[in-house]
């Protein structure tokens, strides 16, 4: 990563000035095999970590496929999803380092409801900047972090300079992840004692979600099976890296054959049609330089049900790992992650996100797949989260005025 200033390597002092201690370590830390989840973070998990390992016997049935396909529920979190797996780290290391409020960015709201609780359960004040049209379409993930005692505000807004350039330039922009992430960001470096936080793309994001993944293969292993194929949604890879990253050591290490696919929308497809550079995180270039697959920063993504997906690049580590074919990358259109997400809703009696649907979307073409040429192969996708918050999307699936939009 470079400095957007000097073009230079940043180091763990400079990321400081952002993040805790302790992430920006864990970000640029390339010594270290394990690093251990601190005692209180594991007390807070256990709320509700071992989250469930599912065989989805009904999925298969209806898709009559000899694959055995498993999903790992992070929809039984507080929450609703897997980012809680990184708030809660984060905000305990923050607590830790004596900041008391910190701040972020939140697209469909899953991230900054996240944080929201997370703040809470460690005492600290938190304000989120929520995507403008997020912020409108999704008036229920808003209340749900107020409840948890967030402060939010839609981006653009008129509280930071980086919010009046952009409305200047622009009166009528509908916000997008990298104008909220500029907004917060700017708080940070503005307020004393008050740090940033991000729920995605981050090398100690990524990290932090590896729990998934570690759970995954220990409950594969119970199961008797080990996954020929690891699927998940892709935004900016961290639940993707969270499931994915511990199957792929074994990959690495000692060539155990497993395919593992990012699923991303086609309206937004860094990882299918982007360019591999370096790149800001964020819309007005505050953050450090990131080699990444990029859609380029200014990209401004449709606006698709999947608010968690619309984001311009992806992750660094899984950026070289997919430009060295380690990993694979699908595009699923719209209306067809929410056709296989009403399946997965009726078979398996679970209604998945919209981001989810798309992973569920790419099981479901691997498993047709087994089903044609009569393969037996075990496939594991990760359920990110639930969709009971976004039912208003479901509605406009179902009354058919969805389209794929962007695409
Ligand atoms: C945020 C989110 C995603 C996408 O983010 P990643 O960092 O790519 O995992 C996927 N699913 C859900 C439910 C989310 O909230």
């Amino acid at each position: 990563m470079l400095d957007p200033k000097t073009r230079r390597p940043i180091s763990a002092e400079d990321l400081s000035r952002l993040f805790s201690q302790a992430c920006s370590e864990q970000e640029l830390n390339t010594v270290d095999r394990w690093i251990d989840i601190p005692e209180p973070v594991r007390e807070k998990y256990s709320y509700w970590r071992c989250t469930p390992l599912v065989r989805a016997y009904g999925l298969e049935e209806a898709l009559s496929t000899p694959a055995h396909i498993y999903f790992k529920n992070e929809s039984v979190s507080p929450i609703g999803s897997h980012k809680l797996n990184s708030a809660i780290p984060q905000a305990y290391y923050c607590s830790r380092e004596g900041v008391t409020n910190i701040t972020t960015e939140t697209g469909a709201g899953q991230w900054g409801a996240a944080l929201s609780y997370a703040a809470g359960v460690f005492g600290l004040e938190c304000a989120v900047y929520q995507v403008k049209i997020s912020y409108e379409q999704k008036p229920y993930r808003r209340s749900i972090m107020q409840v948890f005692g967030a402060q939010v505000t839609p981006s653009p807004s008129m509280s930071t300079r980086a919010g009046k350039d952009i409305i200047t330039a622009c009166p009528n922009h509908q916000g997008s992840l990298g104008t909220a992430i500029s907004e917060a960001v700017e708080l940070a470096t503005t307020t004393p004692n008050c740090k940033y936080t991000l729920g995605s793309v981050m090398n100690h994001v990524a990290l932090h979600q590896t729990v998934i993944g570690l759970e995954a293969e220990k409950q594969m292993a119970l199961a008797g099976e080990y996954p020929d194929i690891v699927i998940a949604c892709f935004g900016g890879g961290s639940n993707f890296g969270g499931i994915v990253f511990p199957f792929l050591r074994h990959t690495l290490a000692d060539g155990v054959r497993t395919r593992y696919i990012a699923a991303e929308p086609a309206s937004c497809p860094k990882l299918t049609r982007g360019e591999f550079r370096y790149d800001y995180g964020d819309a007005s270039g505050y953050t450090p330089l990131i080699p990444m697959y990029t859609l380029g920063h200014d990209f401004q993504p449709a606006n698709i049900h999947a608010g968690g997906l619309r984001y311009h690049g992806a992750g660094s580590i899984v950026s070289e790992l997919l430009k060295q074919e380690l990993i694979e990358a699908v595009d699923i259109r719209q209306l067809d992650s929410f056709r296989a997400g009403c399946l997965f809703a009726k078979t398996e009696g679970i209604i998945p996100a919209p981001e989810s649907c798309h992973a569920i979307a790419a099981a479901v073409d691997e498993a047709l797949k087994c089903r044609e040429n009569h393969e037996k192969k075990v496939i594991l996708f990760n359920l990110s989260g639930h969709g009971l918050v976004d039912m208003s999307a479901y509605d406009q699936y179902i009354s058919g005025s969805m389209n794929n939009t962007g695409e």
